[in-house]
């Protein structure tokens, strides 16, 4: 193994058509893999898969997108016969700590999530506030399913990074989250990073990381020790190539642009966020 992807979604509907030779090709390049689960199918399919491959694992839970009803549907998501009719409303997924718990006791489950707050993605003529109460619950049962399975968590995060961190402090003061966990395509400010750092979390750049000079500032700042890579494929290709499918071997283009960052080799960076990607999530 050369590198991780410590965050894509190779198990999608995206890579339908071609998932194997996705996969095959990101396992020639020498990069492992973790894709990650969204809702109930996502979650489930994705161990199915993982389970197929040395050099693949999985993570399940439910992404604060999919907690309340939405007019749109991700079609990179689910294969066809599980969407309705183009452009329904999404269904708005009560998490289910039977079913998720069951799921967690794969062998290949490495941790729990994505899920977080996202205070971006509200859609409008909602009340917000019940949206965002939600959301916090959908956190906190993640939390104490992360805890019950003794595993990492994998937040998403957006526009709520301040709020995201009290809620971790909290679960910790309590006694939970004792493997902690990873902020996944980080995109916040440098003391946002640090307060997560301080709780003992890792910090991951997907390929934002090649395009946002803000973010490249964040991350010359940060310690590589805690820092992790991702494609969050099939979204967020890197430059040059934004606007394609993404790939999940590109985690490549991340950790080049890392290492130029930090001004060290290419090969001391891959080896860190490897022995940094085993560490979080016990491979
Ligand atoms: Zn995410
Ligand atoms: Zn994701």
């Amino acid at each position: 193994m050369k590198l991780i992807d410590s965050h894509c979604h190779v198990h999608f509907n995206a890579y339908k058509e071609d998932m194997r030779e996705v996969i095959k090709r990101t396992l020639d390049h020498g990069v492992f893999m973790i894709t990650v689960g969204t809702q109930r199918d996502t979650s489930k399919h994705g161990l199915e898969v993982a389970q197929r491959y040395d050099g693949m694992w999985a993570t399940v839970g439910l992404h604060p997108n999919h907690t309340v009803e939405q007019e749109f549907w991700d079609n990179d998501e689910l294969p066809p016969e599980e969407q309705a009719t183009p452009k329904i409303k999404t269904r708005a997924e009560m998490f289910d700590m039977d079913y998720y718990r069951a799921l967690a006791k794969h062998p290949k489950c490495v941790g729990i999530g994505e899920f977080g707050l996202d205070y971006y993605r509200i859609p409008v003529g909602v009340d917000r506030d019940e949206v965002i109460r939600r959301q916090e619950e959908t956190v906190r049962a993640q939390f104490d399913l992360a805890s019950k399975m003794n595993k990492p968590v994998v937040i998403h995060c957006r526009d709520a990074y301040p709020q995201q961190a009290i809620m971790i402090r909290e679960a910790i003061e309590a006694g939970k989250l004792a493997r902690r966990g990873v902020i996944h395509c980080f995109t916040g400010t440098l003391e946002e990073a640090q307060a997560f750092i301080d709780l003992g979390f890792y910090i991951s750049f997907s390929g934002i990381l090649t395009f946002s000079k803000n973010l490249q500032e964040v991350a010359s700042a940060l310690p590589l020790e805690r820092l992790l890579v991702e494609t969050d494929a099939p979204y967020l290709t890197p430059a040059p190539d934004r606007g394609k499918r993404n790939e999940p071997w590109r985690v490549e283009v991340v950790v080049q642009k890392l290492a130029e960052l930090k001004g060290m080799k290419v090969e001391e960076v891959a080896e860190q966020t490897v022995k940094n990607t085993k560490q979080i999530f016990g491979l």
